[in-house]
């Protein structure tokens, strides 16, 4: 797929190991996303998939 805008779709969210809420996307064309809350103060960030 090209350059369309992506949909992110929420799959569901749990908890990792280390305490940080993880929430995980995708869109229909195949991406996916997780984005991640850390504990104490940092500022949430979202890693892309392959
Ligand atoms: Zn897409």
């Amino acid at each position: 797929m090209g350059d369309h805008v992506h949909i992110r779709l929420k799959d569901g969210m749990e908890v990792s190991a280390a305490g940080e809420l993880v929430e995980t996307y995708h869109c229909p064309c195949g991406s996916t996303w997780t984005k991640i809350y850390p504990v104490e103060g940092r500022e949430p960030y979202t890693v892309q998939g392959p």
